[in-house]
C-alpha cells in the first residue's frame, strides 16, 4: 500500500465535482461485517444459493477493504412522462434507471477522473479499479463510506436524490495523505437506526406488486420484477397480472417513495438512450438477436439481459395492454420453441380475446 501524499481527500472530491457526479464520498479501510452478515442471513433464508454465497464472498475478500476508495452518485432522475402510448401504438414501459445508459456514462466519468489520478500518483492502470453495476458489492461500500443509507425498498437514499442515481466507485491501493476514514455513515444516521430517513414510512412495501419487499431493507430477487424482467425465468399467472406494461425494469418502490417525489437534480447525457416506452410492436416483430441488435449500446444490451426474457415481457406487457391489435403478433409464439414465450403468448392470447 504506497502512502502518497500527491493527492488528498479534497483533491479526489474535487476531481468528482469537475465530471459532474452528484454526491461523492472518499473512505478507507471499509470494512463489510454488515455485508457479509447480511449475506449470511439470505443465504439461510434460502435467497442465496451456495455458489453464489461463496462467489459474493470471495470478491468482497480480495479486495479486502484495504486502501482508498472515492464512492459517487450520479442522477437518473429526468422529468419526462413514463408512456409514450399514442392511439396509434401501445408502448411497453422502461425502468428510469435504463432509460439512458447512466451505468456506462458514471464509468466513463470516473475513469476520467481515474487518468488524472494516476498523473498526480504515478498509479498504473491496472492498479486500480472501477465498479459500475458489478459483482463488487457497491451498495454496501457506498453505504459504509457514507454515500447513503438504505430505504426500506433495499435501495440506498440520499437526501435530493432520493433513490435515483447510479453508484460508481473508484478503488485506489493507496493511503491518502490526510487519510480518510470511513465516518460518513455514522455522521448520517446519527442513531435513528439503519432505515433513518424512512421513519414510520413503509410505502415501498405496501405498493410491492408482488411482495418482493420481504422485511424492511430484504429483497427476494426470484419476486422481484426489475430482476426478473432481464432473465429467463418461469413467470406465474398470478405474477402476469401484476407485471402491468413493464417491458424492463419496474419502479414502483421507487415511485411512491417519499424522497423520489420534487427531484430537481438531473443528468446531461444521451448516452444509451432508449426513452421511457418502447411500441410493443415493433418489439413482438423481432426475434431474440434482433431484440439483443436493437438494444446494443443501451442499459438493456448488457450481455446479461436475455433477449428471450425482453420478448417474453413485450409478451406480457401486451396482454396487459388490452390492445386487441396485438393479438395477430402474439400467435406467433404459440408455436415458439422457448417455453417462456410459448406460455407467456398462450396467457396473454387468453387474456385479450
Ligand atoms: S422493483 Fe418492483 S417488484 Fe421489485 S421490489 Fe420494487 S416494486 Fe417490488
Ligand atoms: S418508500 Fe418510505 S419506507 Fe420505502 S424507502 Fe422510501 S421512505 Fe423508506
Amino acid at each position: 500500500m504506497n502512502s502518497n501524499s500527491l493527492i488528498s481527500t479534497e483533491c479526489l472530491l474535487e476531481l468528482a465535482w469537475q465530471e459532474g457526479f452528484h454526491r461523492a464520498v472518499v473512505a478507507s479501510n471499509i470494512e463489510l461485517e454488515d455485508y457479509l452478515s447480511r449475506l449470511d442471513s439470505l443465504k439461510e433464508e434460502g435467497l442465496l444459493d451456495d455458489v453464489e454465497y461463496e462467489s459474493l464472498v470471495r470478491e468482497w475478500q480480495e479486495l479486502g477493504g484495504r486502501g482508498t476508495f472515492l464512492l459517487c452518485a450520479l442522477s437518473c432522475y429526468r422529468d419526462e412522462p413514463d408512456d409514450l402510448t399514442d392511439d396509434n401504438e401501445t408502448h411497453g414501459l422502461i425502468a428510469p434507471f435504463a432509460r439512458r445508459n447512466y451505468y456506462r456514462e458514471a464509468v466513463s466519468r470516473l475513469k476520467r477522473v481515474f487518468g488524472k489520478v494516476r498523473e498526480r500518483t504515478g498509479l498504473r492502470k491496472r492498479d486500480g479499479r472501477i465498479f459500475c453495476n458489478s459483482r463488487l458489492p457497491e451498495k454496501p461500500i457506498a453505504r459504509e463510506a457514507g454515500l447513503g443509507v438504505y430505504g426500506k425498498n433495499s435501495l440506498l437514499l440520499i437526501r435530493g436524490l432520493g433513490s435515483m442515481f447510479v453508484i460508481a466507485g473508484l478503488y485506489l491501493p493507496l493511503e491518502l495523505a490526510d487519510k480518510a476514514g470511513p465516518t460518513g455513515r455514522k455522521a448520517i444516521e446519527t442513531g435513528n437506526g439503519t432505515f433513518s430517513l424512512c421513519k414510520g414510512c413503509n410505502a415501498c412495501m405496501d405498493a410491492c406488486p408482488t411482495g418482493a419487499i420481504v422485511m424492511p431493507g430484504i429483497l427476494n430477487e426470484k419476486l422481484c420484477i426489475s430482476y426478473i424482467s432481464a432473465r429467463e425465468v418461469p413467470i406465474p399467472d398470478y405474477m402476469r397480472e401484476k407485471w402491468g406494461k413493464r417491458l424492463y425494469g419496474c419502479q414502483t418502490c421507487q415511485d411512491v417513495c417519499p424522497h423520489n417525489a420534487n427531484l430537481l437534480v438531473a443528468t446531461d447525457t444521451r448516452r444509451g438512450e432508449i426513452g421511457p416506452s418502447v411500441p410493443l410492436k415493433r418489439i413482438l416483430q423481432m426475434d431474440r438477436k434482433e431484440v439483443k441488435e436493437m438494444f446494443k449500446g443501451t442499459q438493456m444490451g448488457l450481455s446479461w439481459v436475455s433477449g428471450v426474457a425482453i420478448l417474453r415481457n413485450a409478451i406480457i406487457a401486451s396482454g396487459n395492454s388490452g390492445d386487441r391489435r396485438l393479438l395477430p403478433l402474439l400467435f406467433r409464439f404459440l408455436e415458439s420453441k422457448e417455453k417462456t414465450l410459448r406460455e407467456s403468448a398462450e396467457w396473454a392470447v387468453r387474456i385479450l380475446k
